[in-house]
């Protein structure tokens, strides 16, 4: 146990009370193949690899229902693009040095539901529709799921409420796909959400039930709900496998495009990934896919508002699902409807424990920051939410504790000028015109 790193952790959970943005690097981390047993008895590379056959049975389904899906041939999956003019814009705004080439990967512009939730959400409706019809006997073993996209079909699986609390990206991944097969599907909306996701819902023929409390709450009824109806069944993001697994699909898609790029991944050539982090889920499940690909070769930090770092805290503190943000004096509200989850999951904060490198915190005001200056260097929009990635490269060389990660893992100057660093933008293509455009005009104080 390494006593100055755990100093190190003590003191940036410091910082994150005061609400300053902060680096954390977590003192827990281990070299992968010391954890890689441990983690194959959770999710095994049989589990992620039974996914990807899954999504793949489900494709022919997709093409039918879901034009868009087609010209990946029924696959949901985005574009990986390198952003040269958006690394030289941050480091000109004052960023730290980001060594390397700079990666956007759009999971913004994902099929369906514009966000990385088009992976683990529509993955787990999915695959409880595959059960349901073979239990039913709607669909016999190597059929085309071509059949899921027929009225018999839906009318099979009206019988059944598929229910999810959210604070909007998720519900409207369930909620499409949910309203799609057939479903009745019931969406639980946090205070946080945004009246735009809800309209759209809604326009699909979602029920959706609002709540002035936060996501937890949503979760909690939505949850207590369904358990009520037999007939009901709960995608709950703050523990479910299935989600997991769909997110840690993008690994093995990535890895294909990075090769495709001519980009390598080793010691020599460090890739490093930021993603932000609301309950845990997708980046968990990116993380958790990425290292066993690449294991040390990989490095995954996640990034958080100021006001609900929550999944950082889960981990640092080890009180997992039992840490909440308000216990840290902090409100949980932030701009980033979609990081807006004051305690994090708790099977996701466990397995990260010891494969997450480090944390960011970012200030509300930075996202629109990010948000502007990549629409202006990049002509790319994302949402709010999505923006708080950038606080990761920005931040990697400037951060005291990010530094020091740096240097105890072999990322030296010379190291660093190999790396490929990726910003994984989780949401944004549903965002409507006119929100478009207030997002572009909105500056924020820069303390808040
Ligand atoms: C949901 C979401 C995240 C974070 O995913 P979690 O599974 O909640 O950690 C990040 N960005 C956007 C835009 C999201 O919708």
């Amino acid at each position: 146990m390494n006593e100055a790193l755990f100093d190190q952790s003590e003191r940036t959970l410091e910082t994150i009370r005061r609400r300053q943005e902060t680096a954390w690097q977590n003192p827990r981390w281990l070299p992968f193949d010391l954890v890689r047993g441990l983690c194959d008895l959770v999710v095994s590379e049989q589990d992620i690899a039974d996914a990807e056959a899954r999504l793949s049975r489900f494709a022919p389904f997709l093409r039918r229902a879901f034009p868009e899906t087609r010209p990946e041939n029924g696959l949901i999956e985005s574009p990986l693009v390198e952003i040269e003019a958006m690394r030289q814009a941050l480091e000109q705004a004052g960023s730290g040095p980001i060594p390397g080439r700079l990666f956007l990967k759009k999971d913004s512009h994902l099929a369906i539901a514009g966000s990385v939730k088009a992976r683990g959400g529509i993955y787990e409706v999915l695959q409880h529709a595959e059960e349901l019809a073979l239990a039913g006997g709607m669909l016999a073993p190597g059929e085309s799921y071509e059949k899921f996209d027929t009225d018999p079909m839906r009318a099979f699986l009206g019988r059944y409420t598929v229910q999810v609390g959210s604070t909007g990206n998720l519900g409207l991944s369930i909620g499409i796909m949910s309203a799609a097969l057939g479903f009745r599907v019931i969406v639980h909306m946090s205070a946080d959400a945004k009246q735009w996701k809800k309209d759209l819902l809604r326009s699909k023929g979602v029920e959706v039930i609002e709540y002035a409390q936060d996501y937890s709450k949503a979760v909690e009824e939505g949850r207590r709900q369904s358990q009520a109806d037999p007939a009901s069944y709960f995608v709950d993001d703050e523990k479910s496998v299935p989600l997991f697994l769909g997110y840690a699909v993008a690994a093995g898609r990535l890895a294909g495009q990075l090769a495709q790029q001519g980009v390598t991944v080793d010691e020599q050539h460090p890739l490093l990934v930021y993603i932000p982090a609301g309950v845990g889920g997708a980046p968990g499940g990116v993380t958790y896919g990425l290292k066993r690909l690449y294991g040390d070769h990989v490095h995954c930090f996640f990034v958080e508002p100021v006001e609900c770092p929550s999944v950082l805290l889960g981990t640092a503190t080890q009180r997992f699902e039992k840490a909440n943000v308000r216990d840290y004096g902090l409100t949980g509200k932030t701009e980033a409807d979609g990081l807006a989850c004051a305690s994090p999951s708790s099977f996701v904060t466990r397995i990260m424990t010891n494969l997450l490198s480090g944390a960011f915190t970012v200030r509300d005001s930075r996202l629109y920051d990010y948000l502007r200056l990549l629409y202006g260097t990049q002509g790319e929009q994302i949402e709010p939410s999505s923006c708080a990635a950038f606080q990761g490269p920005a931040a990697l060389c400037r951060a005291e504790e990010t530094r020091d990660y740096c240097a105890r893992h072999g990322l030296t100057e010379t190291v660093l000028a190999n790396a490929v660093h990726i910003v994984w933008a989780t949401g944004g293509s549903l965002v409507p015109e006119d929100i478009r455009a207030e997002y572009l005009a909105r500056v924020l104080p820069a303390d808040q």
